[in-house]
């Protein structure tokens, strides 16, 4: 058996001990008395996170209470990821995992979220949202995952986060809700930001192509028409027929620059730029986005908070042609 297909099994059966919590916290077991069966030496409460989006909301409520494991590193696309041993062994000593849903975690979402009761809680985070704030693909049933691309709706989880974590840190409720508190105050500032920002950019300039579709929330939210040259999965094959499509926008709309990721190859967007050069459209590219994941420690981009701001700064910049934006926050 091959590692990847026993990581996979060893999930699965971690599934079968999980429970499965719906729209946040609806689980019926007492976590109060999971919390004190707990027979590690360390006072902090387990918990593990997918993405790096998700643990930095999760180290910014339950601060030092918590031994937080992120599973996927920086600058690594969710969409592709593969659980390795040391991931396995991090689920299985958990209490909490909180996970994005909405398929953005492949099949791992799949094996966290067909779980039963047992003393470890699988939440996850897009089951906090209304469902008719969610974004669907047009050409599929598939629904957007990209959900803290839109920092409002991203803030619509921080209950959950706070009201899981409550659960098990019955002591700590107070110093919850006062950091969830705190984050909701900056993630207004946040938003009020984004909408400011992106209001710099003309009118007709307001389309941000890049590698794949993670800015939909994004775009709707902030005002923006969003086209990535592959759909809402990077797992999905990027369409050729789309370059042509996106150039003859470009050319339409005298748009002055399309993006990479960070955590996506980049060759769909040079290929992109060949294409409008050799119609001698001149088109730059931006600075890269942090698209599904943050940015390594010292970028600037390693927190939510940090990431969006970049995101902000760098989408209003180049689609301005260059002209600076607001510095400050
Ligand atoms: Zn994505």
């Amino acid at each position: 058996m091959n590692s990847n297909r026993r990581h996979w099994m060893q999930l699965a059966t971690l599934s079968a001990s999980g429970a499965l919590i719906s729209g946040c916290w609806q689980g019926s077991q007492d976590a109060r008395t999971a919390a004190g069966q707990s027979n590690t030496s360390d006072d902090r409460l387990p918990v593990v996170a997918t993405t790096g989006m998700i643990a930095d909301m999760v180290r910014s409520i339950g601060r030092d209470a918590v031994r937080l494991t992120q599973l996927i590193p920086a600058g690594v696309d969710p969409h592709l990821y593969k659980p390795i041993r040391d991931d396995v062994v991090a689920i299985v000593h958990s209490k909490i995992v909180f996970y994005n849903g909405l398929k953005l975690e492949g099949r791992m979402a799949d094996v966290l979220g067909g779980g039963s009761k047992s003393d470890r809680v699988h939440v996850a985070l897009s089951d906090s949202l209304d469902p008719s704030s969610l974004i669907g693909e047009s050409s599929s049933d598939a629904i957007d995952p990209h959900i803290w691309m839109d920092v409002s709706m991203w803030s619509k989880t921080i209950g959950c986060i706070r009201d899981t974590l409550g659960r098990f840190l019955v002591h700590h409720q107070e110093r919850l809700d006062r950091a969830a508190q705190e984050l909701i105050v900056q993630l207004e500032a946040l938003d009020r930001y984004g909408l400011e920002a992106i209001e710099r950019i003309p009118k007709p300039q307001r389309i941000l192509i890049s590698s794949h579709d993670a800015f939909q929330y994004f775009g709707r939210r902030y005002g923006l028409r969003v086209e990535g040259v592959q759909g809402i999965s990077t797992a999905s094959e990027a369409g050729l027929q789309r370059i042509p499509e996106l150039i003859e926008l470009i050319g339409e709309n005298s748009v002055p620059a399309v993006f990479k990721e960070s955590s996506v190859a980049g060759k769909m967007i040079d290929a992109v730029i060949e294409g409008a050069a050799s119609r001698r459209i001149e088109l730059r590219v931006g600075k890269e986005l942090y698209s599904d994941a943050l940015g390594p420690v010292g970028s600037g981009a390693e927190t939510y908070l940090g990431m969006m701001k970049h995101n902000f700064d760098k989408v209003a910049e180049a689609l301005s042609g260059g002209r600076s934006t607001r510095s400050g926050m």
